[in-house]
């Protein structure tokens, strides 16, 4: 049934869930049949937590020094992996039978609720890497084995990139070659600050993105926005493109008309 699928973010402070927001809200734009869970930890705001609650069915808060031994254990063995182990979470939502995890930076462009056709672990190419998928957009099952598997991994082998992209692909290492159905399209999480070097193909394919992702360390909550011109300032560095600059004014577009309201 549609009530035990969910849409699953994290957010470990407040700037992390003004981005939370802005996703939950998007989704909540295009219409989605889903549920809504965030995943938060003890440093997220009360105010948050109550901003939060308006926009998402489950606000979750998760404290991995205060969970069960094994995770526990897991995360004293690999202190550098916490918000690694705290994103891994998402497997124990054991009342969905299928979720889509997205990161707090991503925004949905259009309804993606086919995403719960696929099966776990779906995910779309890094644009870095290909051979490994991206892990700000994924297809899960919840699992407490999977999710005791994964944290053994972590503790036995850590991430070979620090964080939970190099995890997921070791443990998920059959990703790349087992089963096409479980490379989703390049559409459905575009960087939006990958400097494609195949412009035909972003010509063609760009304006079909269906989730675009702001990875790397210029999130959109890090801009200034000016809601006269709806355009967000130019930091002067001048290496923002076009098309990252249309994506980071629908950002705050949302964000401006239907978050901050939500603070009133
Ligand atoms: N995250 C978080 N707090 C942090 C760092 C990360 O809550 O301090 C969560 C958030 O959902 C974020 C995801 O982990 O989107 C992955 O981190 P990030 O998006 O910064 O990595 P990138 O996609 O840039 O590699
Ligand atoms: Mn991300």
């Amino acid at each position: 049934g549609l009530s035990d699928q969910a849409f699953v973010t994290l957010a470990t402070n407040d700037m992390y869930c003004q981005g939370a927001l802005v996703l939950g809200q998007s989704l909540r734009n295009h219409r989605t049949t889903r549920k809504l869970v965030v995943l938060i930890t003890p440093q997220v705001s009360r105010l948050l937590r109550v901003i939060l609650s308006r926009l998402f069915d489950e606000v979750i808060e998760v404290d991995l020094t205060d969970s069960a031994d094994y995770i526990h254990l897991a995360f004293l063995k690999r202190p550098e992996l916490g918000v690694t182990l705290t994103k891994l979470h998402c497997w124990t939502l054991t009342h969905y039978s299928k979720c889509v995890f997205l990161d707090a930076d991503t925004l949905v462009l259009s309804n993606v609720d086919e995403l719960f056709a696929r099966t776990e672990l779906s995910a779309a190419p890094d644009p870095g890497w290909p051979d490994c998928f991206n892990s700000g957009v994924f297809v899960f099952r919840p699992s407490l084995e999977t999710h005791g598997l994964l944290l053994q991994h972590a503790a036995d082998h850590g991430s070979f990139d620090g964080a939970d992209q190099g995890l997921l692909n070791s443990f998920f290492s059959s990703w790349s070659t087992a089963d096409i159905h479980k490379h989703l399209p390049f559409i459905y999480n575009l960087s939006s600050n990958t400097a494609y070097t195949y412009s035909p193909a972003f010509k063609q394919f760009g304006s079909s993105a269906k989730v675009v992702h702001f990875l790397g360390s210029a999130k959109p909550w890090n801009y200034k926005y000016n809601p006269q011109t709806g355009s967000v300032l130019d930091q002067g560095s001048g290496s923002v493109s076009q098309h990252q600059t249309s994506f980071l004014n629908l950002w705050w577009r949302v964000y401006h008309r239907s978050i901050l309201p939500l603070y009133e």
